[in-house]
């Protein structure tokens, strides 16, 4: 039997069909979000340092711009397909409307791996990529971000040529840079503290105390790590976190009955959130099979590794004992998976929700950068909570009042603040 290749586009495009049809939307409503209103596909000459040409290939795509200047990362990697760009752009626009800030949804990326490129390499790609649609994209048009294995040095090479080729200084143009050229404090923190400031709220409604309650995490890296910080922050007990292991080509879970200690982790942790194995022992973690973060008996599980974790060949593992599922990473449930989460009554809050964070400090970023004048850290979270609970309450106050998963529920209030938008602009 030939199956056809998963695709995003048509998973993005079936879910909002779905909610279109909890909105009862009208059909031009309909035809204006299932898909983008532009996208650019060009191609990026470079010279590679032997002196040969070669030829990347290049996107961007605005999904919807109703509600401000579309947001979104740009990702450097070899699978990367037009199709793929169009549904990341689709999710920003929702994500950015679920957590009510004034922006729309785009997502840019190049085909290409940066493992086989210099670092002169990637500049003249970032660079051209800027070239070819710095007139399309800018602080009140389109603001590009970091995503898959693209960092601060990017934005700032991409800053830097859009700089030049506009005249003038326009550090709201682009997010994710360094802080020392206009990057926000708290930045780092404010996807995982976002998780958990939405896993805060949740407690209070499954009337439960974060003090008595303990987690098992997917992953080590920038959200695991901060959503663990703020966890125990708030009383929580971590038990097991998790790791890829790129030496074994494996990943590996680490548990500690009575709480993993953030501190000792860090310190034997790559810059990969790559946890030394042999280290880990020493301190006295068991190292069990990756799979075991989902199998432990604990209250809430946080999967903020990578899509597709819980499926329909593990999720009979999760534990009795799980109340909660919060999202961290992005598509971490296969829809099986979900619907088997979903029988068994386990409160999950959807990832678009829970990992906003990130997107709300971004936003932060540019309202920062476009002033000129820059927050205290404490001010930069103090925002985030703000937000990420108004969020929270509003998806949660209308799931309770229409009996609506939480999933499905954020889906709503995304893509009717959008639908609202694109009507008062008489668009529809
Ligand atoms: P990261 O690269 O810093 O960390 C990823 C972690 O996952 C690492 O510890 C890695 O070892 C681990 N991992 C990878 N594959 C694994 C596997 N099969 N089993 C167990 N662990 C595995 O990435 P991150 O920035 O922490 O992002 C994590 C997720 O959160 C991604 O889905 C990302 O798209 C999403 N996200 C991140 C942000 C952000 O601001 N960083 C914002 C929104 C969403």
């Amino acid at each position: 039997m030939v199956t056809k290749p998963f695709n995003s586009f048509e998973m993005a495009q079936a879910q909002f069909d779905r909610v279109a049809g909890i909105l009862d939307l009208d059909q031009p409503t309909r035809d204006l979000l299932r898909f983008p209103l532009r996208e650019y596909h060009f191609t990026i000459p470079i010279r590679m340092d032997d002196g040969t040409a070669r030829v990347f290939r290049g996107f961007r795509v605005q999904h919807n711009d109703a509600r401000g200047p579309c947001k979104g990362g740009v990702r450097f990697h070899p699978q990367e397909t037009a199709d793929t760009v169009r549904a990341l752009a689709m999710w920003m626009t929702w994500k950015c409307a679920v957590v009510d800030i004034p922006l729309g949804g785009g997502k840019g990326g190049v085909v290409c791996d940066p493992h086989n490129l210099s670092l002169r390499e990637q500049e003249q790609i970032c660079r051209g990529w800027v070239r070819q649609i710095a007139q399309d994209v800018g602080p009140m048009r389109d603001i590009p971000a970091p995503d898959i294995m693209t960092s601060g040095q990017h934005m700032v090479w991409m800053l830097d040529e859009f700089e030049t080729i506009r005249g003038g200084r326009y550090p709201g143009f682009i997010t994710g840079k360094p802080v020392t050229l206009g990057g926000s404090l708290g930045r780092a923190e404010a996807t995982g503290f976002g998780v958990v400031i939405t896993v805060r709220e949740a407690l209070k409604e499954l009337g439960l105390r974060a003090a008595d309650t303990t987690a098992s995490v997917q992953g080590f890296g920038n959200v695991a790590q901060n959503a663990v910080k703020l966890y125990q922050q708030i009383g929580g007990t971590v038990v097991c976190v998790s790791c890829w292991d790129q030496a074994d080509q494996t990943s590996y879970a680490f548990r500690k009955k009575d709480g993993v200690n953030l501190g000792a982790l860090l310190g034997i942790t790559d810059r990969f959130g790559g946890i030394d194995i042999q280290k880990a022992r020493d301190l006295g973690y068991e190292v069990l099979p990756g799979e075991a973060w989902l199998e432990q008996e604990v209250d809430i599980l946080m999967p903020n590794a990578i899509e597709h974790q819980i499926t329909a060949d593990n999720v009979g593992k999760i534990s009795p004992r799980v109340r909660l599922i919060a999202e961290g990473a992005n598509g971490p449930t296969t829809p099986e998976a979900d619907a088997a989460i979903r029988e068994r009554g386990v409160f999950l809050i959807p990832d678009f929700l829970a990992n906003a964070g990130g997107v709300t400090c971004s936003y932060f970023e540019q309202v920062q950068s476009n002033a000129n004048y820059y927050w205290e850290k404490d001010e930069v979270l103090g925002k985030l909570d703000l937000k990420m609970t108004s969020a929270y309450i509003a998806v949660s106050e209308l799931a309770r009042k229409r009996k609506l998963l939480m999933r499905d529920a954020a889906y709503v209030i995304g893509v009717s603040r959008v639908a609202q938008a694109c009507r008062d602009r008489r668009w529809v």
